[in-house]
Parts: structure tokens; C-alpha cells; sequence
């Protein structure tokens, strides 16, 4: 950094510098270079490679945004790994066998790639590219506290000095030290509870190790060998899931994220109470981490992680919370870059109309919604959940309906780049609501489908492109859409998830034997539930919706095929003492 001192003003003071402070940095550049950007990051020099930070797996909203928005395409297919999809694993066999278990996921490469990134190796590279581009980022810079004023004052130690920065709107990337979130009391509880405890091992693990070779069944359900460990791989049981994520650099990313209700904090917090608990809940992978402790490279932790913000966004205030500062979900479809994805490409907008004269306060208030809205109908997903995250049936159906919830609509409309387009969210919130009204009565209904019916299926996979609805909207969400495309796309989906809603609403009451309605009975997909003392109050056959025969003629069809019933084998029943 030579002598660089921070100027005395600034258009726009970004407090942070990781993932969301650079990545904002950047794309204010390119949207509006006569912008100029101050950035105070606390750590000195450059980031480690592999033991530094997680948000290594990326999904498709992130993937692009890094990709073609920011413009680190080349960057990630040079240096970053090329991912595989998420995988799931079920419990089965005492988990001894990972060929005997569940597995959800992709079988050959799907058309929209994503990535796993190196996290300090990406921030590092991001750094550069911002100092390139001409943003005046600082290093060895801690902010200290911000006035919120006109123009905001930020107070800095830079290099062992402090100093103020004034600028015209300030936005925090600081991450969990929440600079703005606690100045101006926006800090949420939003009811779900996980922890989590990771380290990185080097010389990396391959899941496919595991099987033995010559195990024909389980190494042809992908199109070729070798691709498995390159996806984000979830090993799933009641209340937990344990993730393994390839990094670039070669070490691996492995990670426990757990409710308390089941798996206290307390076994996970130390190096040997997390391996202890892998090995007695996941003992494949234990057996593989046998012996290599030296290779262990660090070891980090955190508690109660997901939070919501009461507010993001405010135009008269001219401030903006990107990030991890401002709500965060939980990692288990790895959506914390997506919505560094949008809330950064919401920030842009309302700066450079600022900048350029426009009063943005009514446009931050949409934003505000649009966003919190996306964050809550996301949280429904998670909150409570991890009950039924052993549960192979319920959970094939669940993940369907998220991938259709993301791809359909979050993908969509970000591909699409309308989230700051104001008019069109308008013309589609109609069906929006629609589909997150489903989602929200599917999410309670899995839940009560746990309840009734919670078996373990062995040896097959549920492979993603098997169920054309939810491809199509792979492939969709990068059509190249106009307006009414996106539109008509986003009215499908909404009828895609009614159908869908009747299906897996029926193959779930299954379970309440006589009281199940008939394959001719129309079903309102606003009311499902297994609870048949509340279908009249809650209208489920007020006439509305559609029958089950209905409901198959529709793009829904073939969700059965998906049932584990139609794919896997039961496992043996326990022996009767
Ligand atoms: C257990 C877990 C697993 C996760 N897995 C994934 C995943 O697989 N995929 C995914 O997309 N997301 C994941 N996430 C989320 C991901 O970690 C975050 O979305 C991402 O790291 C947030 O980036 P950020 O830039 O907002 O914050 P950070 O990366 O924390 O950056 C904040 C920056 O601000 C700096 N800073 C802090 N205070 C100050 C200060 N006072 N002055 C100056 N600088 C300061 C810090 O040094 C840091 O560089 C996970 C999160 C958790 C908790």
C-alpha cells in the first residue's frame, strides 16, 4: 500500500472489505466510474489461502453475479474449482456405508455452472481487481464508529493512526461486527437456532473413497467417476448436516452445522469434541480423518449464527447493510453469497441514482421489503426444520420444492437483473406471493409428514434431472427472457407449484390411511396440511385448486417418480426382541 492515505471525502465509504465490501466496490465502478469508493479493511496484508473464512460453496445467483456482474469469470475457471451441484446424503446402515445411503443430487454436470472458491485466494484476488478499477482501498484500516449525518463522518485507525473520512453515503460490509446494525438497533432475532464448528483438512478427501470399488450400482448412477467430490456433499441426520467442500488450494472444507434441540453445542466446540462427535455420527467420515489430525489446519466456531435486520436499505438516510451485516439464513443451500448477490446489486442502484440527483427514499423502502421478504420466505425453509433433515422421503420432496422456489424465482429474476426494477416487481408480485405462500404451507406440512412417517431407504440416487419440472427451471432461469417472458415464466411456476403442493399434499396423507381424500377431490394448495381436524376451517376443499388426477396432467407430473418408493429399496426391518 506504499504511502496511500485516505482522502478526506468521499462519495461512498464501504466499511469492510471481504467478500461483499469488494465485490460492492467493484460493481459501483463499473456501474458509475466517476463514483469515488473508500474501503477500510481491518486485517493487514494479504488473506491466507484455504484456513481463512467460510462461504467457500456458491450456487448459481452468486456464481454469476462473482462471474459476470463482478467480472471474476476468468479468475474462478483459472484458480477456483468448478463445483458439482449440491449433494445430499441420508442416514442409512449406521452411516458405515456410504453406497448403502440416500443420495440427492446431481448425475452429470448441469448447464449453469457454479463454483467452490478458496475464500482468501478469492479475496485477495478481489483486492487487486478494486485497487484496479479504481477504488481506494485501505488495509490496516479498523473504523472505529460512523456519525450517521449529512455527511456521515467515519473515524478510522489507519496504520496506527486515526483519522475521519466524511462521505455521502456509507454502506456496512464489516460483516458479524454489525457497525451500523448496532448504532442504529436493527439487529432481529428470527427464531431459528443452529450452530456451527468447521476446519479444514489438507490434502483433501474423496467422498468416493468410501465405496469400494468395484461397487458397479453406486459408481453408475453418475455419468462418470471422480465428479462426487467436487460438489458441496451434505451428510445429513436428525437435527444436523456436516458439510465437505473442496477448496482449490487443496484442503477440504469440513463443517458441522447442528440444532441444539438435538446436538448440543457444547460436544462441538473444541477440535476433539467436533472429531468425537463425527465419529459417532458419521463414522465413515471419522475413519477417514483418522490419523491425520496433523493435517488438521485450524478450527473455528460459532454460535446461534442466523439473525434477521429490521431494516437494509434507507434512502434519506443514505445508508445500506450489505452481506453478513446485515440478515443471514443458514448455509445448507450456501445462500449467503446470493444475498451478498442482491443486496449489493439493490445497493448500486439506489447510489447511483443518489449520486446522480434522484431522491431514493421511496425506492429504498421497496427495496427493503423485496429483500426482507426474500430473506423471511427463505428462513421458513430452515427455522425448525432440522427435525425432518434425516428424513430421505421428506426431504427429496422439500429440496424439489426449494430448488423450484430458487431457481424459478431468485434465479430467475437476478439472471434477469429485475430485482432493482421497480415497475416490473411490481407487475410480478401477484405470483410471487403466490409461490411463497406455498412454500410457507409446504414447510409446516413437512414437518407433520415427519411426524407420521419417518423411515430409512437404502442404496439409490434422486437425481436432479429426473424431474423435468424443476430442470426446466435450471435451464429457464438464464433463458435471456424479455419482460414477458420472465413474467410468463414466473405465472408457471406459481401453477407448477400449486400442482406440486396437491402431489406431495397426497402422497403425504397416505399416512392418515381413510382420512385421505380422494384422487378426484379438488384440494385447495393454500390450506395442505395432515392435520384433518383443520381442513374445513382452513378451506382445503372449498372448491378451489385441483384434484390429484388434475394435478398429474400438469408440469408437476413425475414428481412420483422421485418417491423413494419408485427408487430405492426399504431397509431391512429391525429385528423384534
Ligand atoms: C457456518 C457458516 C457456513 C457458511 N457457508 C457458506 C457457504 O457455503 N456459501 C455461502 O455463500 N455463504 C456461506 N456462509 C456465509 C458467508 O460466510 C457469508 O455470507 C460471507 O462470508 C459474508 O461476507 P461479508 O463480506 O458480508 O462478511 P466478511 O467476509 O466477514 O467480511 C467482513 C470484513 O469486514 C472486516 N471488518 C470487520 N470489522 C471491521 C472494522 N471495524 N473495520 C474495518 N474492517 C472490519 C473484516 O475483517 C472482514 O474482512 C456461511 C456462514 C456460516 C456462519
Amino acid at each position: 500500500m506504499g504511502d496511500r492515505q485516505p482522502a478526506d471525502s468521499y462519495d461512498v465509504a464501504i466499511l469492510g472489505g471481504g467478500l461483499a465490501g469488494l465485490t460492492l466496490g467493484i460493481q459501483l465502478k463499473q456501474a458509475r466510474p466517476e463514483t469515488s469508493i473508500f474501503i477500510a479493511e481491518k486485517r493487514k496484508g494479504l488473506a491466507p489461502e484455504a484456513a481463512f473464512k467460510v462461504g467457500e460453496s456458491t450456487v448459481e445467483v452468486s456464481a454469476h453475479y462473482f462471474a459476470d456482474v463482478v467480472g471474476a469469470r476468468e479468475h474462478m475457471d483459472r484458480d477456483e474449482l468448478h463445483k458439482f451441484g449440491l449433494r445430499w446424503w441420508f442416514p442409512a446402515a449406521g452411516n458405515t456405508s456410504i453406497a448403502e445411503r440416500i443420495e440427492r443430487g446431481i448425475n452429470k454436470p448441469l448447464p449453469e455452472p457454479s463454483y467452490q472458491l478458496d475464500r482468501g485466494r478469492f479475496e485477495n484476488y478481489l483486492g487487486d481487481r478494486a485497487l484496479e478499477v479504481g477504488v481506494d482501498r485501505f488495509g490496516d484500516c479498523r473504523v472505529q464508529d460512523v456519525s450517521i449525518g449529512d455527511p456521515h463522518v467515519i473515524r478510522v485507525t489507519y496504520q496506527g493512526e486515526d483519522r475521519e473520512v466524511r462521505a455521502r453515503w456509507v454502506v456496512d460490509a464489516a460483516g458479524r461486527s454489525f457497525l451500523l446494525k448496532r448504532k442504529l438497533d436493527l439487529l432481529e432475532e428470527n427464531g431459528h437456532v443452529v450452530n456451527s464448528a468447521w476446519f479444514r483438512l489438507d490434502g483433501g478427501l474423496d467422498i468416493e473413497s468410501w465405496a469400494d470399488s468395484d461397487d458397479e450400482e453406486f459408481f453408475s448412477r453418475m455419468s462418470e467417476r471422480g465428479l462426487r467430490q467436487y460438489s458441496t456433499n451434505h451428510l445429513c441426520g436428525q437435527g444436523y448436516w456436516v458439510w465437505m467442500i473442496p477448496l482449490s488450494s487443496g484442503p477440504i472444507s469440513i463443517g458441522i452445522v447442528a440444532d441444539p434441540r438435538f446436538h448440543p453445542y457444547e460436544e462441538m466446540k473444541t477440535l476433539d469434541g467436533a472429531l468425537d462427535w463425527i465419529r459417532r455420527h458419521e463414522p465413515q467420515l471419522g475413519e477417514s480423518l483418522d490419523g491425520r489430525i496433523d493435517q488438521v489446519e485450524d478450527f473455528l466456531k460459532v454460535s446461534d449464527f442466523s439473525y434477521g435486520c429490521k431494516q437494509c436499505f434507507d434512502g434519506s438516510g443514505r445508508w445500506s447493510l450489505v452481506g453478513e451485516a446485515g440478515a443471514f439464513l443458514d448455509p445448507f443451500y450456501s445462500p449467503g453469497s446470493d444475498f451478498i448477490a442482491i443486496s449489493n446489486t439493490l445497493s448500486t442502484d439506489l447510489i447511483c441514482r443518489y449520486l446522480d440527483g434522484e431522491d431514493v427514499s421511496e425506492r429504498a423502502r421497496a427495496f427493503d421489503d423485496l429483500y426482507l421478504n426474500t430473506y423471511r420466505v427463505n428462513l421458513t425453509q430452515y427455522e425448525g426444520q432440522y427435525e425432518f433433515w434425516q428424513n430421505a422421503m421428506v426431504m427429496t420432496v422439500k429440496i424439489c420444492a426449494n430448488n423450484i422456489l430458487y431457481w424459478g424465482t431468485e434465479c430467475l429474476l437476478f439472471f434477469h437483473d429485475k430485482y432493482a426494477d421497480l415497475e416490473f416487481m411490481a407487475s410480478v408480485r401477484p405470483d410471487l406471493e403466490r409461490i411463497w405462500a406455498i412454500t410457507r404451507r409446504l414447510e409446516a406440512m413437512y414437518r407433520e409428514w415427519n411426524a407420521l412417517e419417518d423411515r430409512e431407504w437404502r442404496r439409490a440416487i434422486v437425481p436432479t434431472q429426473d424431474f423435468p419440472g424443476m430442470f426446466q427451471r435450471h435451464v429457464d432461469m438464464a433463458g435471456g427472457f424479455d419482460d414477458d417472458g420472465v413474467r410468463a415464466r414466473l405465472a408457471s411456476t406459481a401453477e407448477l407449484m400449486e400442482a406440486f403442493a396437491v402431489l406431495a399434499f397426497s402422497r403425504a396423507a397416505v399416512n392418515l390411511g381413510d382420512a385421505a381424500p380422494g384422487e378426484d377431490e379438488k384440494i385447495n394448495p393454500y390450506a395442505v396440511s395432515l392435520d384433518p381436524s383443520r381442513w374445513e376451517a382452513d378451506g382445503l376443499f372449498d372448491g378451489s385448486g385441483l384434484s390429484l388426477v388434475e394435478a398429474r396432467e400438469t408440469e408437476a407430473a413425475g414428481l412420483q417418480n422421485l418417491y423413494l418408493e419408485a427408487v430405492a429399496t426399504p431397509a431391512p426391518s429391525e429385528p423384534v426382541s
